[in-house]
C-alpha cells in the first residue's frame, strides 16, 4: 500500500505524505499562511446552479462571506491599514479610526490588531447595541453619537475624522473617499478574472462606498474592455439617475443645493427621499425612522464618493426591498445559502442583468455577506411581517424579479 500510495503521489506529481496521504491535497489547500491577512480575499467563485437554469446564463457569485470578519469588508480594511503603514503614516501602536455602523468597523478592528494597532470606530447611538458591543469585543474602542446631520460636527463621521487627526500616529480610514478602497477591488476583479479564466461578459453589484463596483469593474474592463458593468440600486439611492441621467452632486454641492432643491439629490419614493434629504445625504438607514428605511444595508447613497466616480458603469438597474426579501429566501430554498440584504440584492442585479444580456452570458456578482448580521431586520419574520414584506416562497420560479 506504501508503494502504491508512493508511485500514485508521484505518477500525479505530489509529494506523498504517507498512509494518510489525501488525494489532491497539495493542489486545492493554500499554503500555510502568514496570519490575518492571508485569510483575507482569494474567496471562491461558486455557480448558482437555479439561477443560472431559470436565465439561461452562467450566473455566478464571489463568496465574500467567507473572509474571516464576514464580508467583503476585511479586503477593503486591510488595503488601508496596508497601505497606511507602507506610506509611513501608521505605525505600530497607532490607531485606525473611522465612522461606521457596518461590516467595516469589524474588519478595520480584525485588521488593525493583527498589525498591532487598534481602531477606534464613531456610529450614532440609535444603531444596534450588539454592534457596538460586537466591536468593543474586538478590541475596537466604541463612540456612540447622538444622530446628527453629516454637516454637523458631531456628526459621527465628523468625529473619527477629528480624532485621527487630534494625535500623532493615527490615520481616518474614511472608506467612502480614500481610493484604497478602489485599489483593494481591482484585486477582487482580478480574482474574478483568473477563477473565470476570462470568461465573463458582465459584473453586477450595488454600491456603498463604491469601491466594489469601481474596482472590479475597472479590473475586468481593462483586461477586456467588451466587459459590462452595471448597478443594481436599492429605493431612496441617487445613483441610478447618476448612471442614467448624469445627476448627481458632490456631499458639498447636495448641502448647498439641498434646501432650494430637495428632490435633485434624490430618487426612490417621494417620501423616502424627502425624509432622506431631510435627515442625512448619505445612505444610513439609522437616521431614518423604520418604516422608511430601504432593506439592502451598506448600498445606496446620494452622493458622488471618489470610490465610486472611478466606476465605469454601463447600465443600472433599480432593485426594490421587496426582491431582496425574495431573492434571499430563493437563495436559501434553493442553494442553501443564508446571506445579507446587500448580498441578495445583488443577486436580484445578476438576474436583471443575464435577462437583459440574453441566454449564453456569463454574469457575476458578489455575495458580501452572510444572513447572520441582519438578524433584527432583513432575516426576521416580525420585522417582515410588520411591513408587509414575508417572503411568498412559491416554487422555484423567478416571478418576483421585475
Ligand atoms: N454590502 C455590505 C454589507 C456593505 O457593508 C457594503 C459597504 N458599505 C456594501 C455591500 C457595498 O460595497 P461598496 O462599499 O464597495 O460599494
Amino acid at each position: 500500500n506504501e508503494l502504491l500510495g508512493l508511485l500514485g503521489a508521484w505518477l500525479r506529481g505530489e509529494q506523498y505524505h504517507g498512509q494518510h496521504h489525501l488525494r489532491g491535497a497539495s493542489s486545492s489547500l493554500r499554503p500555510v499562511g502568514q496570519g490575518l491577512a492571508d485569510l483575507i480575499g482569494n474567496t471562491p467563485l461558486i455557480r448558482l446552479a437555479s439561477l443560472s437554469e431559470q436565465t439561461g446564463c452562467q450566473i455566478l457569485a464571489k463568496a465574500e462571506f467567507l473572509n474571516p470578519g464576514g464580508s467583503v469588508k476585511d479586503r477593503v480594511a486591510l488595503e488601508i491599514i496596508q497601505e497606511a503603514l507602507t506610506e509611513g503614516r501608521l505605525r505600530q501602536g497607532g490607531l485606525v479610526t473611522e465612522g461606521t455602523v457596518g461590516s467595516t468597523g469589524v474588519s478595520l478592528a480584525m485588521c488593525a490588531a493583527a498589525f498591532g494597532c487598534h481602531a477606534f470606530i464613531a456610529m450614532p447611538d440609535d444603531a444596534a447595541i450588539e454592534k457596538a458591543q460586537m466591536l468593543q469585543a474586538l478590541g475596537a474602542e466604541v463612540q456612540r453619537l447622538r444622530p446628527v446631520s453629516i454637516s454637523h460636527p458631531d456628526h459621527f463621521v465628523n468625529v473619527a475624522r477629528r480624532r485621527a487627526a487630534e494625535q500623532p500616529n493615527a490615520v481616518f480610514a474614511d472608506q467612502f473617499e480614500n481610493v484604497a478602497n478602489f485599489r483593494a477591488h481591482l484585486k477582487t476583479g482580478q480574482e474574478i478574472w483568473e477563477q473565470t479564466g476570462g470568461h465573463v461578459d458582465a459584473f453586477v453589484s450595488g454600491a456603498g462606498t463604491g469601491g466594489t463596483i469601481a474596482g472590479v469593474g475597472s479590473y475586468l474592463k481593462q483586461r477586456r474592455p467588451a466587459v459590462r458593468v452595471f448597478l443594481i440600486d436599492p429605493p431612496g439611492s441617487g445613483l441610478y439617475n447618476k448612471v442614467t441621467r448624469g445627476v448627481m452632486y458632490t456631499r458639498e454641492e447636495a448641502e448647498g443645493k439641498r434646501l432650494k432643491h430637495p428632490f435633485d439629490t434624490i430618487t426612490g419614493s417621494m417620501a423616502t427621499s424627502l425624509l432622506r434629504s431631510l435627515f442625512c445625504l448619505e445612505s444610513e438607514p439609522f437616521c431614518l425612522p423604520p418604516a422608511f428605511c430601504p432593506l439592502p444595508e451598506g448600498i445606496g447613497i446620494n452622493r458622488l464618493t471618489a470610490n465610486f466616480g472611478r466606476a465605469q458603469v454601463d447600465g443600472a438597474f433599480k432593485g426594490t426591498d421587496r426582491e431582496a426579501v425574495e431573492m434571499a429566501a430563493y437563495l436559501l430554498r434553493n442553494e442553501g445559502l443564508f446571506v445579507g440584504s446587500s448580498a441578495a440584492m445583488n443577486c436580484v442585479g445578476a438576474v436583471k442583468a443575464a435577462r437583459a444580456l440574453g441566454p449564453g452570458h456569463t454574469v457575476v456578482t458578489v455575495l458580501c455577506d452572510g444572513g447572520h448580521r441582519h438578524m433584527s431586520k432583513f432575516h426576521s419574520p416580525a420585522y417582515l411581517a410588520e411591513y408587509g414584506l414575508t417572503p411568498a416562497a412559491t416554487g422555484r420560479g423567478l416571478e418576483f424579479v421585475a
